[in-house]
């Protein structure tokens, strides 16, 4: 499968899904990125799911990357008696550091500091803003006492949200250093940052990959508030975001969540960053064998955004029917690719100044000739992968087909809107490449003769140095 959508399909990876039969069927269903969330499972499940992935590349020739999503300092209650307890609005309880098994008079909290961090007045969010508490008065130490303004069944584990408080643990919880190290050893191609609040997470993240020795990519997840505040520094730290918005809508006031979408998606196009939308994007289909209209709408409204990738979360990881949640989201996905010219030619201009400035303007102006001669393949030898996540954020109608001798770089463009890649290791003249990667687009069936082609190179190839050449030809 050399083509599919240009918008990408990023599926989580669960008990649903392990399994080489489903993982194959959800690849051939449209699926371009395995997340595994390190939330849940454990590492020798997650490395079968890897082996499994990597084995079906090979006898499928996909490149379908992996996502190692850290779940950051991700705040819990503990285990509640009999695993659910009521907590009745306007009854007082006490949140306490000490571990102790949780009840509706007393809850246990897994975040030591935070007597210390919260404030009187402020709002606890327990289970997805379910339940809702008030902060009365806190001790400084161990003890903080709080009012139910909203009630409800509390079970065992589930998770806290602090909106007003400003955390004070780091980015990278030591479970995340684990799980990272555990990333980095199986080869993963994406990180995912939970919980971003500052542009040093990502500073801090990129130095322990690179100290690894791992070329892996940085998905900053946009979940708190603090994020907003310096959001375009992040998107210039990372690789790419995610509009993480089941934290999100917890987070902020839910209504607030559409337009951060469309804001995020609108900066990270401009500064040629991959964004992921996640959460609750196929949710019914968890047991239904069809979405919900509301959720065609959602998905298909995200396409017109211009994200580069739609996510399945609990839908494929335990959901009863991964594969065809797969299926309806490439539908939608292709439906509106097929019928809606507003998604495409986003071109936007190289800054002068840019000590990328050469190749930046050599991308921009091929998709701009891309859209005036109908152009139906723009290739790319690349060495880093920049052209590709250049070329991809002007979203031109004609694919982008990138050739690299770096199976890694493959594995990790399949994040990336409208572009496919190719296997290339032969570095002879720029001439004979590029005739070279005509004559294979033209077998595989991607391009056909009298098709206008636009190639971008670097001359001279041996130096493989950023694009300073386009070329534009026609096929045959
Ligand atoms: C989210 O909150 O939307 C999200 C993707 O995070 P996680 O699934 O890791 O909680």
């Amino acid at each position: 499968m050399k083509t599919g959508n240009k918008t990408k399909i990023v599926a989580t990876i669960g008990p649903a899904s392990t399994s080489k039969e489903v993982l194959r069927e959800m690849i051939l269903s449209g699926m371009n990125i395995c997340r595994i969330n390190f939330s849940h499972g454990n590492y020798d499940t997650v490395a079968e799911t890897i082996l499994n992935l990597r084995e079906l590349n090979v006898e499928m020739e996909t490149y379908v990357g992996v996502l190692a999503d850290l779940q950051g300092p991700k705040l819990r209650i503990g285990e509640v008696k009999d695993n659910g307890v009521e907590l009745i609005p306007g009854n007082q309880v006490t949140i306490t550091t000490v571990k102790a098994i949780s009840t509706s008079e007393r809850i246990y909290i897994t975040y030591p500091e935070f007597p210390k961090d919260v404030i009187v007045g402020e709002n606890v969010l327990i289970d997805d803003g379910k339940i809702i508490l008030t902060v009365l008065e806190s001790d400084n130490n161990t003890e903080v006492k709080a009012v139910v303004v909203q009630g409800g069944t509390l079970s065992s584990r589930k998770g806290v949200n602090l909106p007003n408080t400003k955390i004070s643990l780091p980015c990278l919880t030591e479970k995340d250093i684990n799980d990272l190290d555990f990333a980095i050893k199986n080869s993963v191609e994406w990180i995912g940052l939970s919980f971003v609040r500052s542009v040093n997470d990502i500073i801090d993240l990129r130095t322990r990959i690179r100290a690894a020795g791992s070329s892996a990519r940085i998905v900053a997840k946009i979940e708190k508030p603090e994020a907003l505040t310096e959001i375009d520094a992040i998107i210039h730290a990372t690789d790419a975001v995610m509009v993480a918005r089941g934290d999100l809508g917890v987070e902020l006031p839910l209504e607030q969540v559409p337009t951060i979408q469309k804001m995020l998606v609108r900066k990270c196009i401009q500064q040629s960053r991959p964004i992921i939308i996640a959460t609750q994007m196929m949710e019914s289909m968890l047991t239904n064998q069809s979405p919900t209209r509301a959720e065609v709408n959602d998905v298909a409204n995200a396409v017109l955004d211009g994200a580069d990738a739609v996510m399945l979360s609990e839908e494929t990881s335990v959901g009863l029917y991964p594969v065809k949640t797969v299926q309806h989201m490439q539908r939608i996905v292709r439906y509106i690719e097929e019928h809606e010219r507003g998604i495409y030619f986003r071109e936007h201009h190289p800054e002068p100044h840019d000590v990328t400035f050469i190749s930046d303007s050599i991308c921009y102006n091929s998709c701009v000739m891309a859209k005036h001669a109908n152009v139906t393949a723009i290739s790319t030898m690349t060495n880093s992968g920049y052209t590709a996540f250049k070329l991809s954020s002007h979203r031109p109608k004609a694919n982008i087909f990138t050739f690299t001798d770096n199976p890694t770089l493959l594995t990790t463009l399949s994040l990336l809107w409208g572009v496919y890649g190719f296997y290339y290791d032969k570095y002879q003249s720029t001439d004979d490449t590029i005739q070279d990667i005509q004559d294979l687009l033209l077998k595989e069936g991607l391009v056909k003769k009298g098709d206008f082609v636009i190639n971008i190179a670097s001359t001279p190839i041996k130096d493989r140095g950023r694009a300073n050449m386009i070329k534009l030809s026609q096929v045959g």
